[in-house]
């Protein structure tokens, strides 16, 4: 995917910061972070809701406390002349009282809308054109809190008691008040700073409680890495922390690892005991024989002869097994050991029949090429015609006189297959899936008169599973053995695994 430069250049920082401050990628802190964060976010937004109840609550009660007022009075200007005159002291007296009270102010329409009684004195004789009072006018109480200004709108229609209400529907007047919340808003303020300490404290607990729930969270983890540190050998018993699904997944991974590296191991130090064992064989024979012609000091020359012959022949067996063990080696790094190039695959197979003609004729084998068309693959020549005549040259060794080993190739549009049959001595069923180890012989005693170090047929299944290919074997102990290969025309680099 694309991503411009300067994302890439972010997140490397990000990462390299990361990697700088490790404890910022621990799994504790972030678990500790994310109940801290939920938790503080709850407690904030628990305290913002109270709170905005509470006020609502004691402004619903204010206004409507002020409003029964206003009712009763409503009522009572309703049945006197306080309108035509508005010297009534007792109701003005009583709107004064009122509005010193609930720190209010209260102003009395006449029909018109035009005051004409404000306990603040500064309106009288001006129209009203307010929303809520032309409401009231209508016939409807109307209670509104003005959060800007901090006050209490509140508007209540008066009905003349000379005047039938049903067949009259707009008031005789209205009384407005404007009544300060001030009071209601600072209780809530003194309670709301109270709530804070609470919050405060409730945030301290919180804080224990993220402490305490991060580090059981995190402590089966601590267990599996303390369980893996405390593993010294692979004769340990299995290791078990079940705490979690997820713990017990991360151990089951470890044993399915050690299980696979002790496998690893144990065939390392075979391999290895293997290699010596198979150096020092030729070196011994070697030392018998210089030691047994040097205790013969008359010894004629031809029996030297004899003997020298047999320490080059030594000799070349010792090279043929450092030869194989380097191009295992070489193999074992991959498919870069390959020199791919188009080849003449029948041709190459002639050439390599051809060079083992003296050897066969020797065994008295019969070498048969069968050739059903004309192959070409891409192949890396050299290593699969050694391997190809590895497997020839078994089929000589591995045989009766007279006897014979054919070679059939065929392909299609998308593999080329070889099978190599011989009429030899067979495999047992029970030897077939081991002969392609290292060092492994079928039967130890024809090992000695054949010779022969057990690595060619590991080297040449190698050699065709680094060429995306596959070796199967067939043998009927007595009858035969057919070694049968399949490999892609056309070589596949990116395939890490190759067909077996
Ligand atoms: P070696 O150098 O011993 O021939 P290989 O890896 O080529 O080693 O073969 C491993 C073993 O498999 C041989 O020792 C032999 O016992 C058995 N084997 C291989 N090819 C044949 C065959 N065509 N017929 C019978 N046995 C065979």
């Amino acid at each position: 995917m694309y991503r411009p430069n300067g994302d890439q250049a972010t997140s490397t920082k990000g990462k390299s910061f990361l990697l700088k401050y490790k404890f910022l990628r621990s799994f504790r802190l972030r678990i500790f972070l994310i109940i801290m964060l939920i938790g503080m976010c709850s407690l904030v937004i628990m305290r913002r809701g109270l709170l905005a109840n509470e006020r609502n609550a004691a402004i619903d009660q204010r206004s409507s406390s002020v409003m029964s007022m206003m009712r009763i009075l409503s009522n009572r200007i309703g049945s006197s002349f306080f309108l035509e005159d508005i010297s009534d002291g007792e109701i003005s007296g009583d709107l004064e009282l009122l509005a010193e009270v609930y720190n209010a102010r209260f102003i009395v329409t006449d029909s018109e809308l035009r005051i004409v009684f404000d306990t603040a004195d500064v309106d009288t004789g001006k129209y009203l054109l307010a929303g809520n009072a032309i409401s009231a006018f209508r016939g409807k109480s109307v209670s509104e809190f003005d959060k800007e200004e901090g006050v209490i709108e509140i508007a209540v229609p008066v009905y003349s008691s000379s005047v039938d209400l049903d067949a009259e529907k707009s008031a005789n007047a209205v009384i407005l008040a404007e009544v300060s919340a001030k009071p209601v808003l600072n209780a809530v303020e003194q309670k709301s700073e109270r709530s804070l300490l609470i919050e405060l404290l409730a945030a301290v607990i919180l804080l224990g409680v993220a402490l305490i729930v991060s580090n059981i969270v995190v402590r089966p983890f601590d267990r599996v890495t303390r369980a893996i540190r405390g593993v010294v050998s692979y004769e340990d018993s299995e290791l078990v922390v079940s705490d979690y699904m997820e713990t017990e997944e991360i151990v089951d991974a470890f044993n399915d690892l050690r299980t696979r590296m002790k496998a690893v191991d144990e065939s390392r130090q075979e391999f290895v005991s293997n290699v010596s064992h198979e150096l020092k064989t030729p070196m011994a024979s070697v030392k018998v024989l210089a030691d047994s012609i040097n205790m013969m000091p008359d010894a004629p020359i031809e029996m030297y002869k004899d003997f020298m012959q047999d320490i080059s022949a030594e000799i070349d067996r010792e090279n043929a097994i450092i030869s194989n063990l380097l191009s295992l080696v070489k193999m074992d790094k991959g498919a870069g050991a390959l020199d791919v190039q188009k080849c003449d695959i029948n041709l190459m197979l002639e050439n390599l029949i051809k060079r083992l003609g003296p050897l066969a004729k020797k065994s008295e084998v019969d070498i048969i090429l069968e050739s059903m068309r004309n192959v070409t693959a891409d192949v890396d020549e050299l290593k699969l015609a050694s391997a190809i005549t590895n497997l020839i040259e078994n089929g000589i060794k591995y045989n009766k006189k007279p006897g014979w080993v054919k070679a059939h190739l065929d392909a299609d549009h998308r593999f080329f297959t070889l099978t190599i049959s011989d009429s030899g001595i067979g495999i047992p069923k029970e030897e077939q899936a081991h002969i392609f180890e290292r060092f492994y012989r079928v039967d130890k005693s024809h090992s000695k008169e054949i010779s022969g170090s057990g690595l060619g047929l590991s080297i040449a299944r190698r050699t065709i599973l680094l060429h995306r290919g596959s070796i199967k074997v067939d043998s009927e102990p007595g009858e035969g053995t057919t070694f049968t290969i399949r490999i892609p025309l056309s070589y596949i680099a990116d395939n890490t695994s190759g067909a077996d």
